[in-house]
């Protein structure tokens, strides 16, 4: 997106996030559902295929503009940026990275619109490690017959679309023979459980997948290649990795944003509390700490639009965010007191949805172990 496009999109964003959304996070708590009207303003700014390539109806944020974008997106509820975020991320750039032209020019224009793709990767003993995948596509005439089960997937009860990954080579060992394919949500066979119960993030939807044995023509075949999932995951799970640092970041300003508030107003021993320097020494670590994620996830993307660094950024940039957001949740919680621990607080539901993001997209021990193998690997 040219400079102007992006600056408009991003004050858009900024000022929507702030004035219509935040309002909102009480009702998105309590429904656990994204409003229809909410869910409508966002398609018409653009935010379904905000990094979608402009040739198919995205806007063309590149991950430089992307986590720009995410620090507005992260000072409210995860679950706004969520209903979305599969189509940008994971989901999404495998299409934009891997899909043939005929299936970006099916699916890609559509999604940008508003329609919904999942990824759906993660099974009961392939989370961390996707060597154990057991969902089989089995050659079938011109096609395939996908069966098998997934289990916390990101907007399935709402997708349109499941970018689902299997096995096409049994004989292959670890994560070979691993392909994935685009199945409407709509085929025979598709069925999603009831939506899982979490401890946080409420309006954001998981639930299990399955595919009963599903029929699919071979134009499902992401790429039409076989045995390209893996990489395809991999590289659509490292930009992402960068963009929910980015959301971190939002999230760290927010919980700042709070306890600032908080501090000037409440009051013991008749001063306001945000005059103790032991709560200010609080506020000054969650301020640091947004600070150090800004500085890192703007250069992690910096490095990756320029190709420069694909690997240790994004992982280093996620690691560090995610706990750094963790800490700040909890300091923020401190500086409530009594009233961090009690339901209708911002910082007590940002405490239990911060959590999240020490897990998903790769875990913390994930993360170090990719970082900690590139540089034994590259030095
Ligand atoms: C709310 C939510 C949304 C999600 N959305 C999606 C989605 O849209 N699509 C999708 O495919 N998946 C999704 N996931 C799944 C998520 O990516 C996985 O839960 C995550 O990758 C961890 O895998 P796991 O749950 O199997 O845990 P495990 O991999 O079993 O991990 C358990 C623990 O073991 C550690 N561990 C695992 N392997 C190693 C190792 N080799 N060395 C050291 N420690 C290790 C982990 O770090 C962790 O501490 C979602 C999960 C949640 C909770």
């Amino acid at each position: 997106m040219h400079d102007a496009e992006f600056a408009d999109v991003l004050d858009s964003v900024r000022r929507f996030v702030r004035t219509k959304v935040v309002p909102r996070e009480d009702e998105i708590e309590d429904t656990d559902a994204i409003p229809a009207d909410l869910r409508r303003a966002a398609a018409e700014m653009g935010l379904f295929g905000y990094t979608l390539p402009v040739a198919y109806g995205g806007l063309g944020a590149n991950l430089s503009q992307d986590v720009q974008l995410a620090f507005e997106l992260g000072y409210t509820t995860p679950a706004f940026r969520s209903m979305f975020g599969t189509n940008n991320g994971i989901a999404g750039q495998v299409l934009v990275n891997s899909g043939t032209d005929e299936q970006k020019q099916r699916w890609l224009p559509e999604l940008a619109e508003g329609a919904i793709a999942s990824f759906a990767l993660t099974e009961a003993e392939a989370g961390s490690d996707p060597s154990g995948l057991t969902t089989r596509a089995t050659r079938d005439g011109d096609g395939y017959i996908v069966s098998g089960a997934k289990r916390f997937i990101t907007n399935a009860p709402l997708a349109d679309l499941f970018v689902v990954f299997a096995r096409t080579d049994p004989a292959a060992r670890g994560t070979r023979g691993i392909s994935v394919f685009l199945i409407e949500s709509g085929r025979d066979g598709v069925r999603v459980g009831p939506k899982d119960r979490k401890m946080g993030q409420a309006g954001a939807w998981t639930a299990e997948v399955l595919f009963d044995e599903v029929a699919v023509p071979a134009s499902a075949l992401v790429g039409g290649q076989e045995g390209a999932g893996f990489g395809a995951a991999m590289r659509s799970l490292v930009r992402g990795r960068v963009h929910i640092a980015a959301i971190c970041v939002g999230m760290a300003d927010r919980l700042l944003a709070e306890s600032v508030a908080h501090a000037k107003s409440a009051r013991q021993g008749g001063q306001p509390i945000g005059e103790f320097q032991l709560v200010q020494a609080m506020l000054a670590e969650i301020q640091t700490g947004a600070y150090a994620g800004r500085a890192m996830v703007s250069e992690a993307a910096r490095s990756y639009d320029s190709g420069a660094d694909q690997r240790i950024g994004p992982s280093a940039a996620k690691l560090f965010c995610s706990e750094m957001v963790g800490r700040a949740a909890d300091l923020a919680v401190q500086v409530h007191g009594g009233l961090g621990y009690m339901h209708g607080i911002a910082v007590e539901r940002m405490y239990r949805d911060a959590r999240l993001f020490r897990i998903y997209e790769g875990t913390s021990e994930i993360q170090k172990l990719i970082i900690g193998r590139a540089l034994i690997r590259d030095n």
